[in-house]
């Protein structure tokens, strides 16, 4: 197994919406068990996907979604602090 080596943005996605199987999701699951940033990451993709469920629910297309992830993710870095309040 690759040390160093981060979960894409793809698999956190395909790890949410539980489509993800196999030697990846075995992967996956024990890296997310030890990556705080992954767990961060993934964390950040949930609130954004519920974001996006509310505000572009008629997008039900990957690709568009993605697009839209990337520029909400780009936004949330620069603008939430990174602590650990949850509300
Ligand atoms: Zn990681």
């Amino acid at each position: 197994m690759p040390t160093g080596k981060h979960a894409s943005d793809g698999d956190l996605l395909a790890w949410e919406d539980g489509s993800v199987n196999g030697a990846r999701r075995t992967w996956l699951a024990s890296h997310l068990e030890s990556c705080l940033v992954c767990r961060d990451r993934l964390a950040q993709f949930q609130g954004i996907e519920r974001l996006i469920q509310e505000q572009f629910p008629l997008i039900d297309d990957a690709e568009s979604q993605k697009e839209i992830l990337e520029r909400m993710r780009v936004e949330l870095d620069g603008k939430c602090p990174r602590d650990d309040e949850s509300s």
